[in-house]
């Protein structure tokens, strides 16, 4: 009698919690991993995951399953931006900020860009780097208890006195302090070994370096080498310790080629990037995150009457005209490129700008879409769980109304999202 009750009880509970699963019936579908577009698709979504991808219209048989028609839309995986800045946004007043906001302000700021961002079919970011309190935005959002991509962050990121980073530049000698390894400056490498882990404390899950100067920081070099190659070292080295991949922000060539030799995986923006760097790049397997997006904006808003700082206008027009040309050259030597912007340079949700620029400057759209899925899912080792409409993947999923490997601007404007299952925008 009680077994017999108990196996009663087992049938209810599995019925009764048995969740719909959704039918998402697609036109067209972007397959990342063979670069190929796939008409008439059917993907069941079983709680936050893909269950099946199946040929043709499938309806569900059940009656508690439902059908998201997406048969006039072409389907991807949800995007992934490798550089993103949450915490704030361009404005002319952004330089103002510093002095008036509380990391509270920043943290409030941040829901919304982290909604905007989400709604434009992105749905993973990079966060590389703000005051820090991005990291209790990503367990917000991890724990739903607001809407945003699912964020991997490198929490502040770490400079060298002076450098492109260190938190009080350009301030006065009553504020500028002696900011050290836990604010993020770090000088030599025992410095650097404790601020990497003061970033696990923190609860990082990746390490920003700033390998040169750079654009919008209020110093007078924008490409400048600033750490040694041996700070780095021990930067990189700590940071495996705890399984964390290394990002540096460069400008200069000297700074990137430090970078790449000591085992970074990135190199953000790249700007001056030289064919020996290039050739580097591809024999330490590490990828270009390019921003072309960020380096059209900061050439646009230098000529805006005090936009930026006096100091700061001369790098920006600089280093802004340079990116793209660096792009093409890059990708046509074959170095692996993933997709990022540095959104907060520019207005949050325009994350897709990039790829026009990256296929006005010859990479295939299917490529472009790739470096924003399948190679940002391996350089996150999410290889398995983000990137791909398949079975197991997590189910992120977005929709556009045009094929964008024939339209390419049609992923400005994207019509659906969905996240881990659930659906934010339809
Ligand atoms: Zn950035």
């Amino acid at each position: 009698m009680k077994k017999l009750l108990i196996f009663c009880f087992g049938i209810l509970l599995s019925a009764g919690l048995q969740a719909q699963d959704l039918y998402i019936q697609t036109g067209k579908l972007v397959d990342t991993k063979s670069g190929k577009v796939l008409t008439e698709k059917t993907i069941i979504v079983s709680e936050e995951r893909i269950k099946s991808v199946e040929n043709g219209f499938v309806n569900p048989k059940s009656e508690k399953d439902s059908v998201i028609d997406l048969r006039d839309k072409t389907v991807l995986p949800g995007l992934t931006d490798m550089h993103v800045h949450l915490e704030s946004e361009t404005n002319p007043q952004k330089y103002m900020e510093r002095f008036i906001n509380d990391p509270v302000d920043a943290a409030f700021n941040s829901v919304g860009f982290a909604k905007t961002t989400l709604m434009a079919g992105f749905t993973t970011v990079r966060e590389l780097g703000g005051s820090g309190v991005n990291i209790a935005l990503r367990d917000a959002i991890d724990q739903g208890k607001i809407p945003g991509p699912r964020i991997i962050t490198a929490g502040k990121s770490l400079a060298t006195t002076g450098g492109h980073a260190d938190p009080t530049n350009g301030m006065n000698s009553e504020l500028t302090g002696n900011p050290g390894p836990k604010e993020g400056v770090v000088n030599g490498p025992e410095d650097a070994a404790k601020a990497v882990r003061q970033r696990y404390k923190n609860g990082a899950d990746l390490i920003k370096i700033t390998a040169t100067g750079g654009v919008l920081s209020v110093a007078k070099s924008s490409s400048n080498p600033q750490f040694t190659e041996e700070e780095i070292r021990a930067i990189v080295k700590t940071a495996n310790d705890y399984d964390f991949h290394v990002a540096a922000h460069a400008h200069g060539d000297e700074g990137m080629q430090r970078a790449i030799r000591a085992g970074v995986k990135t190199i953000e923006h790249g700007t001056k990037m030289s064919e020996e760097t290039m050739d580097l790049m591809k024999e330490y397997d590490a990828y270009l995150v390019p921003t072309i997006t960020a380096g059209k904006e900061v050439t646009q808003n230098a000529e805006i009457e005090n936009y930026y700082p006096a100091l700061v206008v001369p790098k920006a027009r600089e280093i802004g005209p340079q990116i793209q040309g660096m792009f093409e050259r890059a990708y046509k030597r074959g170095v692996g490129i993933a997709f990022g912007t540095d959104a907060g340079v520019f207005k949050h949700g325009e994350n897709a700008r990039e790829f026009v620029y990256m296929t006005e400057a010859g990479m295939p759209a299917m490529e472009a879409i790739q470096s924003a899925t399948i190679t940002a899912a391996k350089i996150l080792k999410k290889e398995n769980e983000i990137g791909q409409i398949a079975e197991g993947f997590y189910a992120d999923i977005i929709a556009v109304d045009e094929d964008p490997t024939e339209n390419i601007e049609t992923l400005k404007d994207v019509k659906f999202v969905m996240k881990e299952g659930k659906i934010y925008k339809k």
